[in-house]
């Protein structure tokens, strides 16, 4: 997904909205035992400001399946986690930066794949694990 800035400048469309569905990338899921399930739906908006720089809230949203980090039972969890960043022309180690022409989201979307994973996935809230009594 790409937003075109220099087109949207022109247009006058400064801010706005956008939505899209992309396919996880394998190596995009980081618990054991588990994958994403489906495709990852991102939606938000942009903001372009004077100085060239934009700002872009979105959010993902994705489920993940497969099995439960205690129990091994099968487990599934939805995630839905809100980013706000900022692409700016220049390099800078806080921001994302992009050529001043147009914005590919890829990148970020990944990031935030990766960011907004929990570290276990559970069958149930208060799973305890694989009982040892029985
Ligand atoms: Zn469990």
């Amino acid at each position: 997904m790409k937003l075109e800035i220099k087109r949207l400048n022109a247009l006058k469309k400064y801010s706005g909205d956008f939505e899209f569905e992309t396919e996880p990338s394998a190596d995009s899921c980081l618990i054991p035992l588990c994958k994403i399930d489906g495709k990852v739906r991102v939606k938000g908006e942009y903001e372009i400001y004077d100085d060239d720089s934009v700002g872009v809230n979105f959010t993902v949203y994705y489920r993940l399946a497969g099995q439960c980090s205690y129990c091994l039972k099968d487990a599934v969890k939805n995630i839905e986690k809100s980013f706000e960043i900022l692409f700016v022309t220049e390099d800078d180690p806080d921001n994302y930066s992009y050529d001043g022409v147009s914005i590919d989201l890829t990148t970020a979307v990944n990031d935030a794949i990766l960011f907004s994973q929990p570290n276990i996935i559970l069958c149930k809230e208060d799973c305890t694990g694989i009982d040892v009594n029985n």
